[in-house]
């Protein structure tokens, strides 16, 4: 293995997605302040209520409108919405 091949690392995918998806970076900046500041409170899962759970956002022009589901259902969400949209998210 070289050290020069490493275009895959997580900082560059993360450089890299915020550079594709602007407005979501700001969406989670948003709601991260928000948060903080205890504009808006962490649910649980709307789905099955677990307590450790993602804010989603159903517009990203909208960081305070959240729904919160966890790991699972916020990943199955995504899916689901890839499927419609096809394709364009993450
Ligand atoms: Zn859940
Ligand atoms: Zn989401």
């Amino acid at each position: 293995m070289s050290d020069l091949a490493t275009p895959s690392s997580q900082f560059e995918r993360q450089a890299r997605w915020r550079e594709k998806n602007p407005l979501k970076r700001w969406a989670h900046i948003a709601t991260a302040s928000a948060l903080r500041r205890g504009l808006i409170e962490r649910g649980p899962c709307e789905v099955c209520g677990a307590d450790n759970t993602d804010a989603h956002h159903d517009d990203y022009a909208r960081p305070m409108a959240v729904r919160w589901l966890c790991r699972a259902h916020h990943k199955a969400e995504h899916a689901r919405l890839k499927c419609e949209q096809n394709g364009g998210e993450q």
